[in-house]
């Protein structure tokens, strides 16, 4: 076994704290990382509180993993000792079905492995994710970072990251694409970064009016206050796709009639309850409600060497693990420039 020191929690109501616990020893395949940098995404929050149902404890959230790898495995091919290497929001999958054939582990029929809050495949031992200074993968759940890259601002890419261009390649989000990103935080600011980056026209809407200058300052063409009710009528059928990565629970039925004629709202936060949607709105201008979850391992390593030729890296905040469940806080209220990243090899 291999000894971890991180950060966990006991359960819904307690606040992270410090827990040493063991991880497997290295497989034929498997490598070791020293993790440098863990992002902490808010879908960490929602597990940790139980807000998606029931979780399982101790847990170690995590799942923007990016490190050094210090060793490998005897058989292993992808990589080698003093690599950059990240992993993110799974660690496994079937490896057989048409989603996994078709490089979208993510979407496994038989479900992916989570990096934390889930069980390995053989059913019995937890998986324990990135808060910590250590890990063990497999070889084929991990990417190649490119080596201008700094890590920090890495770490937020394995989650926030190709959350968003997975669907941003999918929708085809193009020079001549009206987006808009709702939610300005980890996963909207690299919408942001990344549909400028494709070319697209970007609209941020945002909550946060303090917000305005660091979304220009990203490259945003258009910033409007998502509770300006009469600005939002102005923008009536203006945009092609909407990324929706708000965490809380709002009314999506103001925001459906600023899509164009076959416009797509890709619904990526998640919040705890379900959505009411006004059919109407949807019909009146063959507008489509979809939802994208992560990216698999190719778009994944393929969104990595994007942002190294493009030099794109997320806007972070590095903590303390002592600061985890103080980012929490900041998290939920809106409050993070615009990802927290906890400096790990402190755990
Ligand atoms: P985050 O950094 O907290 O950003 C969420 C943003 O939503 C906030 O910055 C805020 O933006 C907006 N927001 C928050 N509360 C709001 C409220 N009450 N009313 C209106 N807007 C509000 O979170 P994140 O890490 O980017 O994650 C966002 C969501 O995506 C979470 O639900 C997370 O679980 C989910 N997620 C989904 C996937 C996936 O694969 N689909 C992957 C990762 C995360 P403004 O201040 O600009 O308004
Ligand atoms: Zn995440
Ligand atoms: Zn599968």
């Amino acid at each position: 076994m291999i000894t971890s020191r991180g950060y966990a929690a006991l359960s819904a109501k307690a606040p992270l704290a410090p827990w040493t616990f063991d991880r497997r020893s290295l497989g034929d395949r498997d490598v070791k990382i020293d993790i440098h940098y863990s992002g902490i995404c808010h879908s960490d929050i929602h597990q940790a509180r139980e807000e998606w149902g029931k979780a399982i404890f101790p847990m170690v959230p995590g799942h923007e993993i990016a490190g050094i790898v210090s060793e490998v495995g005897s058989s292993v091919r992808k990589f080698k000792i003093g690599d950059p290497i990240g992993v993110g929001v799974f660690v496994d999958s079937c490896r057989k079905c048409a989603s996994c054939n078709s490089g979208d582990e993510n979407y496994c029929e038989k479900n992916m492995t989570a990096t934390y809050n889930d069980l390995e495949r053989d059913g019995i031992t937890p998986t324990y994710g990135g808060y910590a200074n250590n890990f063990v993968v497999h070889e084929d759940y991990a990417v190649l970072i490119p080596k201008n890259l700094e890590l920090s601002g890495v770490a937020p890419l394995l989650c926030a990251g190709i959350t968003l261009y997975s669907p941003m390649k999918y929708w085809n989000v193009n020079s001549k694409s009206q987006v808009a990103i709702m939610g300005l935080g980890g996963l909207g600011h690299m919408g942001l970064k990344f549909a400028k980056a494709l070319g697209a026209h970007v609209t941020v809407l945002s909550h946060s009016a303090a917000k305005e200058k660091d979304a220009y300052r990203m490259g945003a063409d258009n910033f409007l206050l998502s509770t300006d009710s009469e600005a939002l009528i102005s923008f009536k059928s203006t945009f092609d796709l909407i990324f929706n990565t708000v965490s809380a629970e709002h009314d999506i039925n103001i925001y459906l009639n600023t899509l164009k004629l076959n416009g797509t709202v890709v619904i990526i936060g998640l919040p705890g309850k379900p959505f009411s949607v006004n059919a109407g709105i949807l019909l009146g201008a063959r507008r489509s409600m979809a939802g994208s979850m992560i990216g698999g391992m190719k778009d994944l390593q393929e969104m990595i060497d994007f942002c190294g030729e493009k030099n794109i890296l997320s806007d972070v905040e590095i903590v303390e693990p002592a600061y985890i469940n103080e980012a929490f806080t900041r998290t939920v209220a809106s409050d993070v420039r615009y990802r927290f990243v906890v400096d790990a090899r402190k755990f």
